[in-house]
């Protein structure tokens, strides 16, 4: 029962307190920004208009709503001083072409997943996701407290690239197939849409890899240019109808098991917005990053209910054995990529410490609990 009188009553004790606080912060000259407190209250605020282009197809739900969370979140925050317009993939450069498009300036950010540069950048796949690796949860330490991201700004600086970890799927399922998985074996000669590092080992287990943005997998798998194909989990995969093209749905992601999205703002531009604004790309990026993957932690059950009550869909677990050969391949693949590249080295065995110790003490805690109640639950 908040009338407007008494919001009204409220905001008149608030302000001479604000006012208060001000002047005694502008008169010990107690701003931390360089005296800009003064100036802000005085000029008429500068307005950046930016564009970021995305590697979603417009208006998607799920990953796509990160973008656009984004830059909403950022003018509301900025009070309207940074004003972000989105793009879908294809509509200024094609979702492949996001990273050249903004490293080059032609646009001020972008939104993707780094694992799709692997060809231009083959370290950069450890920002998104490594096969049988970090989980979400385990990626944001890693990113955040871990040195993960000051190794990703050195990588990205020498594209003219400031990234910001900006939403994550959490675990996602190992993908469509219109055939049953009962050996390694049945993954030769298949050609499925799979990218990132989980695409090179599926290629060494005998495999053809495709490395397709999401706009274009209903129709290659229809089409019958791909004979599988993973996207994200049932949330994602429902609203892109592959429930209506193939038959059995494999998990767990061991190819992605927390995958980690991404913000990329030019260097240049980043720079030429003031400490305020640039604080506000980081939070709100943050803020995406955490919300996006609540998102999907609330919505994937009923999706995946949907999927196989209502629309018969065959849900299968990967066999034991064929999730075992996929490790050993995958962290041979991992050990390759750095070559003799050193902050690549760095990055690797950067990844591999902080993994090793997460899952050392995961064992005991994440694991443990999470065994416990699948055991509690079944007495
Ligand atoms: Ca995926």
């Amino acid at each position: 029962m908040n009338s407007g009188k008494t919001m009204q009553s409220k905001n008149k004790v608030f302000l001479p307190l604000f006012i208060i606080v001000s002047l005694f912060l502008t008169g010990c000259g107690g701003s931390s920004n360089n005296g800009t407190v003064a100036e802000a209250s005085s000029a008429p605020a500068k307005v950046y208009k930016w564009r970021m282009v995305t590697t979603w197809p417009k208006n998607l739900p799920g990953l796509g709503r990160a973008p656009e969370m984004l830059a909403e979140k950022v003018r509301l925050m900025s009070n309207g001083r940074l004003q972000i317009t989105v793009f879908g993939a294809g509509e200024i450069v094609p979702a492949l072409g996001v990273f050249d498009a903004v490293s080059l300036g032609n646009v001020e950010m972008g939104h993707g997943a780094a694992y799709y540069w692997k060809g231009k950048v083959p370290v950069a796949q450890f920002f998104t996701a490594v096969p049988f690796g970090l989980t979400a949860q385990e990626m944001n330490g890693w990113l955040h407290h871990g040195g993960g991201i000051e190794l990703w700004e050195e990588l990205y600086g020498k594209y003219n690239l400031v990234p910001l970890a900006c939403g994550n799927s959490g675990t996602q399922m190992a993908g469509w197939f219109n055939k049953e998985i009962n050996s390694l074996a049945d993954l030769k000669g298949m050609k499925m849409r799979i990218p990132g590092l989980g695409g090179e080992v599926f290629e060494r287990a005998g495999g053809t890899a495709v490395n397709l943005p999401g706009g274009e997998i209903f129709t290659s798998l229809q089409t019958g240019v791909i004979d599988a194909t993973e996207w994200v989990g049932p949330y994602n995969d429902l609203t892109f109808g592959l429930h209506q093209i193939a038959q059995y749905y494999y998990y767990p992601g061991w190819q992605e098991p927390g995958p980690t999205l991404e913000a990329i703002v030019n260097k240049e531009a980043f720079a030429t917005l003031p400490a305020d604004l640039q604080e506000i790309v980081r939070v709100a990026a943050k803020a995406v990053n955490d919300d996006l993957l609540a998102e999907y932690t609330a919505r994937n059950n009923n999706a995946l209910r949907e999927l196989v009550d209502q629309h018969g869909v065959e849900l299968r677990r990967l066999p034991v054995d064929v999730l075992n050969e996929l490790h050993k391949i995958s962290e041979e693949v991992i050990a390759e990529i750095p070559g003799d590249d050193e902050l690549s080295q760095k990055i690797y065995r950067s990844y591999i410490e902080y993994r090793d110790g997460v899952v050392a003490y995961q064992d005991i805690a994440e694991r443990a609990y999470v065994n416990a109640r699948a055991e509690a639950l079944e007495n």
